[in-house]
């Protein structure tokens, strides 16, 4: 594992910013909780990260950056956000950048590099209106040609940095009668406007993320240069698709850096708690949901990192992908956070009581994950609106189109391999009905299949792993066949059943990313996923939520995976398929949590 080097640079800051649990440690939680309850923006933390460079990470190494893989960004991203989402988030709206290293003129490269590497800028997105929300081509504000430039008019709300930022991305309205055509996409540098024509909009108050700048920003008559348009007129709508592409996809490290803390936090208490003479966590109801929990992220892992990996392999197919992590990675998470509250009893609600409060604050922060950056409505719309030629490409596949996918599939799945540079330009609107994962799911089958002859799997894992795989496989001809003989629409008045048949087939998804990811990489991270159980766990669990099965699969692969869930809490390490080397702690003996007091269960 310590070969994988894209988990080098999470390693290493969290290493450097230290054990939270130590309150003088930058980003501690006793400090991020504080932080919280002042509702000031964390100046002086968003400072530390610079220091450390972490800005450089943002930018392309051909802009003079860091940047090298999703999957080296989604793993720091996560560590920053196992502390704190509200930094976490205010650092990461520099990834709005990526529009300018998709779409932007070398200058406008060369220019933003600069501001972000050198000066320490940061950005923020204009896309949302007070009276339009997800509606963006229903958007009023409007970009009026001038010579040389345009003129701002309208509002843009609610905008997280609006305010402390240098450089708004802004999407306005240049043709009123353009259709989809209609948007054009604004880099504003705010230093280069005449400060008496824009204006930022009051803090909003919000339930979580308190601290952050949650605010707003209008232009009155504002001239723009022309210079600051990124591509053409018209292009506006495109590029804010081809944008959400990559961000909401990375929304999935806000949450899974959530859900790290919210079972860390919760096993503290399970592991010292005694009630009827027992610790919480040999009790076996406690124990599921801890192990669910367990599970949940592991799930999460396969998609979100087997997405990052894609990015870089299968642009062209992110209109499904990127549609399918952002409403399955932030939904299931923010249920796992919500049923694991249940074992941390009463100090789920208390602002102090427990590891200085930080579960109410991930339950908070966390909720508006699956909300910002396209809803979970939004996405699956967004997927519902491709189920026609999904269903109509994975009928008409032809064995050489499988061959080529088999490569793909291990190019994208073997976390060993190197993964090419990412190539912006070949992100589309629509994947003209390609999805991988899925549509090699018989590959991985027969990969199943194929383990049979070799000894080095359990039987019984192996069993198990091909009667939850043709379930899966029977679950996805079925989808296929109704999306083929239903009437199809487009628009935006699509059935609440379709909803829930979206929904469905992220599932199958997520399950067929598990099982790809478990068949590439079973040699080299370590004994517990090599050995499959938590896989089995993991198919079951997500088939039991579209089908009827029977409640348990096999104790003792609960059992095994509750061992290795206290072995990673003790030693410090993610709860991961990568579970790299975090921060340790630095144990008192009067630390209620302390780990020397952990106790593995025999
Ligand atoms: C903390 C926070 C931070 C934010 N940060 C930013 C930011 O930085 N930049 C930015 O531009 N915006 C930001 N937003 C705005 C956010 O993206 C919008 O709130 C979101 O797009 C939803 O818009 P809305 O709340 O106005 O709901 P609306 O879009 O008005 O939705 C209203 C209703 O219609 C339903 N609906 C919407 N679309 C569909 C559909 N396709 N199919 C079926 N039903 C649908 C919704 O479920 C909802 O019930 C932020 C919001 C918050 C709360």
């Amino acid at each position: 594992m310590d070969q994988l080097k894209q988990y080098w640079v999470a390693q290493r800051l969290d290493k450097d910013l230290g054990d939270p649990l130590t309150p003088e440690n930058v980003m501690s939680f006793k400090q991020v909780v504080a932080i919280d309850e002042k509702e000031e923006f964390p100046h002086s933390e968003i400072e530390w990260l610079y220091n450390w460079k972490l800005q450089h990470y943002y930018v392309p190494a051909e802009c003079g950056g860091e940047f090298t893989s999703f999957e080296e960004f989604l793993a720091f991203v996560r560590v920053l956000c196992r502390r704190d989402q509200t930094i976490g988030i205010a650092f990461t709206t520099l990834f709005w950048s990526f529009i300018t290293w998709m779409a932007g003129t070398d200058e406008q490269k060369q220019k933003l590099a600069q501001f972000i590497k050198d000066e320490n800028g940061a950005m923020c997105l204009g896309y949302s209106e007070r009276e339009h929300g997800s509606d963006l081509v229903g958007g009023d504000l409007t970009a009026k040609k001038v010579p040389g430039g345009y003129i701002l008019n309208g509002e843009k709300w609610p905008i997280n940095r609006a305010t402390i930022s240098g450089i708004s991305y802004i999407l306005a309205k240049t043709d009123p009668e353009g259709g989809p055509k209609c948007l054009t996409l604004f880099m504003v540098d705010k230093r280069e406007l005449n400060p008496d024509n824009y204006y930022n909009l009051p803090k909003i108050l919000t339930h979580g993320i308190r601290a952050s700048d949650m605010s707003g920003i209008g232009f009155k008559d504002c001239f723009v240069p022309d210079s600051m348009r990124i591509k053409e007129e018209g292009d506006g709508l495109e590029f804010a698709l081809k944008g959400f592409q990559v961000t909401r996809t990375f929304c999935a490290a806000f949450s899974l850096g959530a859900a790290d803390t919210a079972l860390r936090t919760t096993l503290n208490f399970a592991l010292n708690r005694v009630v009827y003479g027992k610790k919480v966590i040999d009790i076996p109801q406690p124990r599921k949901i801890l192990v669910d929990a367990f599970l949940d992220i592991l799930i999460c892992d396969c998609e979100t990192i087997g997405a990052a990996r894609g990015f870089h392999v299968i642009p062209e197919q992110f209109s499904v992908w990127a549609s399918v992590t952002k409403y399955f990675v932030t939904t299931q998470l923010e249920t796992m956070i919500n049923s694991v509250y249940t074992v941390l009893g009463s100090r789920f609600y208390m602002r102090d009581e427990h590891d200085y409060g930080i579960f109410q604050k991930v339950l908070r922060d966390n909720s508006i994950i699956s909300m910002f950056d396209g809803s979970t409505v939004v996405n699956l719309h967004a997927l519902i609106l491709q189920f026609r030629q999904l269903t109509k490409y994975r009928a008409r596949r032809k064995p050489e189109a499988i061959a080529k996918l088999q490569k793909r599939l291990e190019t994208i799945f073997s976390l060993a391999k190197q993964v090419p540079q990412f190539e912006p330009e070949k992100l589309e609107l629509f994947g003209r009905g390609v999805d991988d994962p899925l549509q090699g799911l018989e590959i991985a089958l027969q990969q199943l299949e194929a383990l049979k002859e070799t000894s080095d799997v359990d039987e019984d894992v192996l069993v198990n792993l091909m009667g939850l795989g043709n379930l899966i496989l029977e679950e996805l001809n079925d989808h296929d066949e109704l999306i083929t003989n239903s009437k199809f629409e487009y628009g935006h008045d699509q059935s609440p059943e379709l909803f829930e048949i979206a929904k469905k087939y992220c599932i199958l998804h997520a399950a067929t990313c598990c099982l790809q990811m478990w068949l590439y990489n079973r040699t080299i991270l370590g004994e517990f996923f090599a050995k499959g159980e938590w896989l089995v766990l993991s198919l079951h669990r997500l088939l039991r939520m579209i089908r009827p099965l029977p409640y348990s699969i096999s104790d003792a692969y609960v059992a095994n995976t509750a061992e290795e869930l206290l072995k990673l809490c003790k030693e410090d390490k993610l709860f991961s398929i990568v579970p790299f080397q975090l921060a340790q702690s630095q144990i008192t003996e009067d630390r209620p949590h302390a780990t020397s007091k952990l106790q593995l269960k025999a």
